[in-house]
């Protein structure tokens, strides 16, 4: 049995082969492998890409969110308002500058914030705004963008899943305060390793991340602040000044193959697929999917998907549990019910195989597959004609 994984990073690797290896290998031979000339040469086109004035590049995404917030004095005593179906990652930065993370509901159509919800987590210690372009679609920014005007509160956007993402025609991490960007190896500008990048029109804040990441220091064993260390190392900035230039190209492919999904399932009626292009252009970091009739267990969900690992076609569950719900924030007191989409989307979501060179007939199989799980968890009633 051929099996169909939900990634694929060697692929690409492959076809760059040449490329990498000779650039990896120009960076080792010439010794600088922190803040060499390949850092500060793939910052300045990242920047450029996403079409903002400064790029500050760092050791991963989660440290681009924490070093925005640092950067925007948010800190104790502070609330951040950010979806509840989200990575960890986006509200832990929240918690690690000593803030507390305020959760809203998303809509169950686009995953992304329910700005119909966004006023009322609004309070006297609101200070930001952390929307999510989740899966690679654009969060609904215009609402969002009037209270935060209205309000006086930063936006920072977590980009991580969003790279090349836009929206009313503009880069995503190029509309709040700052972008924060995570170059995973998964995410839709991957290295071979961790990354991240920061971007705003904001010469002072860049500066004061660039400080922040620098250990607080802008002059040498000098130290205004208490920082971190998190660069981005000069062999993973070469490779991803080359995987840069394909990026458009690898998203186009992506879109078609959420194209096809679409195709290949609509006329499955049990079968919620995501929409894509609600607000803007998704880059389909993942084809999420929700199984309408699975029940609040996530049993039926999570039997279709050992039913499809059987069958060879691995899926991924982004995320089995809302945030809000976490042990680790069990402290706040929400209960379960508080932010049904989110829930609802916990137990109900599946992420298809989805990477550029993911083929059609790959895609056939899968959708076979996922239609035949369907029929023997009871979520499809079988139709006079079949499974379909
Ligand atoms: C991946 C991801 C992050 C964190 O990025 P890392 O580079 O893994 O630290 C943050 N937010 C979201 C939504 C992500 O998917």
């Amino acid at each position: 049995m051929t099996v169909i994984p939900p990634f694929d990073v060697t692929e690409q690797f492959k076809t760059l082969q040449v490329d990498v290896n000779q650039a990896v290998a120009a960076v080792l031979a010439s010794g600088q492998y922190i803040n060499g000339p390949s850092v500060t040469a793939f910052a300045h086109a990242f920047g450029q890409y996403v079409g903002t004035d400064h790029c500050v590049v760092c050791n991963s995404g989660t440290d681009a969110l924490y070093l925005a917030l640092r950067a925007l004095n948010i800190g104790p005593g502070d609330e951040v308002i950010t979806p509840a179906f989200t990575f960890i990652a986006t509200a832990e930065v929240i918690s690690a500058v000593g803030a507390t993370p305020v959760f809203v509901d998303i809509s169950l159509d686009t995953f992304t914030l329910d700005c119909a919800k966004l006023g009322a987590a609004i309070g006297d210690r609101t200070r930001a705004i952390m929307p999510v372009h989740l899966f690679g679609q654009p969060a609904d920014l215009d609402p969002l963008l009037a209270l935060a005007h209205r309000y006086k509160l930063a936006v920072i956007e977590d980009c991580a899943q969003a790279t090349g993402a836009r929206w009313q025609g503009r880069q995503v991490g190029s509309i709040g305060q700052v972008g924060c960007f995570s170059f995973y190896p998964t995410k839709n500008l991957g290295g071979c390793g961790d990354g991240g990048a920061i971007t705003t029109n904001d010469p002072d804040l860049a500066a004061t991340m660039t400080m922040l990441r620098e250990h607080g220091s802008r002059v040498k064993y000098h130290h205004e602040a208490i920082g971190i260390n998190s660069r981005l190392d000069s062999v993973q900035a070469a490779i991803l000044a080359i995987k840069l230039r394909y990026l458009e190209d690898w998203n186009q492919q992506r879109g078609q193959i959420a194209a096809n999904y679409h195709h290949l399932l609509q006329s499955v009626e049990e079968i919620a697929c995501p929409q894509g292009v609600t607000f803007g252009q998704s880059v389909w970091n993942q084809y999420t999917l929700r199984l309408t009739r699975a029940t609040a267990s996530g049993a039926e969900r999570d039997r279709v998907q050992q039913l499809l690992r059987d069958m060879g076609v691995i899926t991924a569950v982004y995320y089995p549990l809302p945030l809000h719900l976490q042990p680790v924030y069990q402290y706040l007191g929400y209960q379960p019910g508080a932010l049904p989409a989110s829930e609802t989307a916990a137990h109900q979501v599946l992420s298809l195989p989805m990477f550029p060179e993911l083929r059609l007939d790959q895609q056939e199989q899968v959708v076979d597959r996922l239609k035949q799980a369907l029929v023997k968890t009871g979520l499809t009633a079988v139709r006079a004609g079949g499974a379909g």
